[in-house]
């Protein structure tokens, strides 16, 4: 099957042609570890781990390379370290605050069912290769040393604007106007800036006497250089990153190392907002991962999110939400602890068309009915299906327990019940029948009445919602 993926870049949807079908690799930015991540951050977690399993699924788990990064040196990180431990010595407050919140991160992307990236490369342990970078440029002539900054020359490169589609002009009509006076041309940006007493500091490519810090679109150049090399195939990230942060990537890495392209494919995800509105936290409306965690189970989340094309925006809403619950209470039902070894064509079909999960989606619905409709080989495809984008993680037993703890209910109350319930019917006690399934009812919990593979009559149940 033929892999089509969109590319910011050439604005085209094309087929994907590896560098090396045996090493498939990808560059996704990732997060600033400062606090905790909020669910517009968990898009292109959730997107991209998408891509990747998909990407594992076609050419081999063992051919494919993720490299997703993690800033740990940022303004953000020290107002936080220095305001949440006072005492300490900055340095110390700072990896405190990084390695804090870099552990929450792990705990919520791993709630939502993606897989760990094959590399997580931090920052701060590419310094050697940033400056490298750095001084290939100053080498170049592509970037200049001022007041103990390197800048980059934009005017060197006469393809920057590529991937924004904009011109120069247009860049520089629409820059602040406060320009710093060591740049020589405003839209000049910083590879390397002098550290402030007490931040962390590095030794200065350039001949720059003084400690300095790097700039943040450097930080990915270095990491995805030293981990997939000087081209790679896939660079992602949310559609805000597109303008300057990858615009200057792929100016920095193609003059460096003098190629025409630093990735083939760059995708973008679109934009979430929550109940129609931008996220912030002014509004009000700002929720994290976590907080959703605490009332939604991971997978609630995962399919809210894939019911939106990625490149679309999403408005998040608990409405959404809810209708996303119910949709996978019905499915943990529909596929029934099936193995799941084989991916349905069509579902493989939708997501090849550049990820289109609302298709897939309207797949998985079509399987889903004949599977309850008793096609068993649907059952297995639908299974296969679900936990190729990493849903139907659980059994179908553990699904339905979460729900009764969230609930409060008793299932072994419940269970014999439905036993109690049952002899009723058997010796045709339709009054005492009717009796339990009404308790049942008051106690938040749903029966359903069908036949198991033996042909027998069963009563499953779950939690109303
Ligand atoms: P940041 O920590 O702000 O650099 O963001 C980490 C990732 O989340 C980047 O790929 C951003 O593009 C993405 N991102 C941030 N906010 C949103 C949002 N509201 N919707 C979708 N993606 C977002
Ligand atoms: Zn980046």
């Amino acid at each position: 099957m033929e892999l089509k993926l969109y590319d910011t870049l050439t604005k085209d949807k094309r087929a994907f042609v590896p560098l090396d079908r045996n090493n498939v690799r990808m560059y996704v930015c990732g997060p600033t570890v400062y606090d905790f991540a909020h669910i517009g951050n968990a898009r292109p977690v959730i997107v991209f781990d998408v891509l990747f399993r998909l990407l594992r699924h076609h050419y081999g788990a063992d051919h494919v390379s993720y490299v997703r990064n993690i800033t740990d040196v940022d303004d953000k990180i020290n107002d936080r370290a220095a305001r949440d431990f006072p005492g300490l010595p900055l340095n110390d407050a700072i990896r405190k605050v990084t390695e804090q919140t870099e552990r929450q991160f792990h705990e919520d992307v791993d709630a939502l069912g993606a897989l760990r990236p094959t590399v997580e490369p931090r920052a701060t342990e590419h310094i050697l290769e940033m400056r490298a970078i750095i001084e290939k440029l100053i080498a170049n002539g592509n970037a200049y040393v001022a007041q103990d900054h390197v800048l980059f020359a934009v005017a060197t490169m006469p393809a920057y604007g590529q991937l924004a589609r904009r011109s120069l002009d247009e860049m520089m009509a629409g820059a602040r106007v406060d320009v710093a006076s060591y740049k020589r041309d405003e839209m000049d940006f910083v590879l390397w800036k002098p550290a402030k007493p007490g931040e962390p500091s590095w030794p200065s490519p350039g001949g720059i006497t003084v400690e300095g810090r790097p700039g943040w679109h450097i930080e990915c150049s270095a990491m995805a250089w030293k981990h997939l090399g000087q081209q790679f195939d896939i660079h992602g990230g949310g559609i805000d990153l597109v303008f300057p942060h990858h615009e200057n990537e792929l100016a920095q890495s193609c003059c460096a190392f003098h190629e025409e392209r630093m990735a083939n494919v760059w995708m973008h995800n679109g934009f979430l907002q929550v109940e129609g509105e931008k996220m912030s936290k002014s509004l009000g409306n700002f929720v994290t991962i976590r907080e959703l965690l605490a009332d939604w189970p991971g997978e609630v989340l995962r399919l809210n999110m894939l019911k939106t094309h990625y490149r679309s925006p999403i408005d998040w809403t608990i409405k959404g939400l809810e209708e996303s619950a119910k949709t996978l209470d019905d499915w943990y039902v529909a596929a029934g602890d099936a193995k799941g070894e084989r991916v349905a064509t069509g579902v493989l079909e939708a997501l090849a068309d550049d990820l289109n999960t609302p298709q897939m989606i309207a797949a998985l619905h079509g399987l889903r009915s004949s599977a309850v409709a008793g096609d068993e080989r649907a059952r297995d495809e639908f299974a296969a299906s679900l936990k190729l984008v990493g849903l139907l993680a659980e059994t179908r037993a553990a699904w339905a327990s979460r729900k009764q703890q969230d609930a409060g209910i008793d299932a072994a109350k419940v269970e014999s019940l439905i036993a109690d319930r049952a002899s009723a019917r058997a010796r045709k006690d339709f009054k005492e029948s009717d009796r339990i399934r009404d308790e049942l009812v008051a106690m938040g919990v749903v029966l359903k009445d069908g036949k198991g593979a033996d042909g027998k009559p069963v009563t499953t149940w779950e939690v109303a919602r």
